[in-house]
């Protein structure tokens, strides 16, 4: 095993988003020196209660080269990415340049400046329609939208970097994000929302009528998408086991991030209606484009080789720290 040098600060694209925000407070509070870049495109100011903010463009190698000179940077947490399937498949354009294009001027810069310690947000969507549930890291990659494709190219150009370059990487492959920060400071926002979660909690408050549910047909027990979801909290303390397994200088790779449990979209009203105590409206509707019936992580690579277990993943923990998040929203 090659000796690794100390990881201290660490820059953290799209720090002001919903997974970033949540691992920057973790950094920080394990000693880290986070220093979030974002443009504050889908990012919320607010959203950074630690460190400091660098607003600015990933797209801007003049800036990104000037924020390197200015800090001195041992790793990079890349979470600035455009992240909407739906999106993706309407405007691909935008997901290659954004996503592809910016992920390379990033390491170009890091290259440049020395820093070849890298650890990307990846995403379940990297495998496609899966063939096999659980899903482990060796299920065939085969996207089925631009949005994973994306990622795809970015896991195997590092590949490439890597052997090229010697930068040193972890590619973590999240399944569904969800859940909040346990004090209500940080959460969830986008606009529009579009994740089942919040979707179902603010029909609860009644900002929409009712909730839809994409599909009831689907070869499931009860008809409806089955899903794993991963607490925040449990995504942003793999970051941090990530950053230690590149200080111990281990070699590059790539883990999935899960519970194993798979829950419905009819499990996951019913456990709203437990966690908020109100009859939520639904309305059963049509299938959505581009959802796999079920999507549940193996995620025993990551706990035997990074030493994370998920926490707070329990799906009531999930639920009551997004209804905790939506009672108290900052932004
Ligand atoms: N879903 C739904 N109604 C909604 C939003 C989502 O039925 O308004 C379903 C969706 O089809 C999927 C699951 O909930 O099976 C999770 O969707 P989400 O958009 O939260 O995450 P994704 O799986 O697309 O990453």
């Amino acid at each position: 095993m090659r000796e690794g040098k100390p990881v201290d600060k660490i820059l953290v694209t799209g720090g002001a988003g919903y997974i970033g925000s949540h691992t920057v407070r973790e950094l920080a509070a394990q000693g880290f020196e986070p220093v979030t870049l974002d443009n504050l495109s889908e990012g919320h100011r607010e959203a950074v209660v630690t460190g400091p903010l660098e607003v600015g463009d990933l797209a801007d190698e003049a800036f990104l080269d000037d924020l390197f000179s200015r800090h001195s940077i041992s790793a990079v947490m890349h979470f600035a990415s455009r992240c909407y399937v739906g999106e993706s498949v309407t405007n691909p354009k935008l997901y290659y340049e954004e996503n592809v294009g910016n992920a390379m001027t990033l390491l170009g810069v890091m290259l440049k400046h020395d820093v070849k310690r890298f650890i990307l947000s990846s995403t379940c969507a990297t495998y496609g329609d899966p063939i096999e549930v659980p899903i482990s890291e060796s299920h065939p990659q085969d996207p089925v939208n631009p949005y994973g494709e994306t990622k795809y190219f970015i896991e195997r150009i590092l590949k490439q970097y890597d052997r090229a370059y010697s930068l040193r990487f972890v590619s973590l492959r999240y399944f569904n994000a969800a859940g909040d920060s346990l004090d209500g400071l940080i959460g969830e926002s986008h606009d529009p929302e579009t994740h089942l979660i919040p979707r179902i909690l603010q029909t609860a408050q009644g900002k929409y009528d009712y909730i839809e549910v994409f599909g009831t047909d689907y070869p499931t027990p009860d008809g409806t998408c089955i899903r794993d979801y991963i607490h925040v909290l449990d995504l942003a303390a793999a970051h941090i086991a990530a950053v230690r397994w590149l200080e111990a200088g281990k070699a590059s790779d790539f883990f999935n991030l899960g519970t194993g449990n798979g829950y419905s979209v009819r499990a996951m009203l019913e456990m709203a209606e437990q966690v908020t105590g109100m009859k939520i409206p639904v309305k059963m509707g049509s299938r959505r484009e581009g959802d796999p019936a079920e999507l549940v992580a193996d995620a025993s690579k990551a706990n035997q080789q990074l030493g994370w277990t998920p926490q707070v993943s329990d799906l009531r923990t999930v639920m009551e720290t997004a209804w905790n998040w939506e009672l108290k929203r900052r932004y």
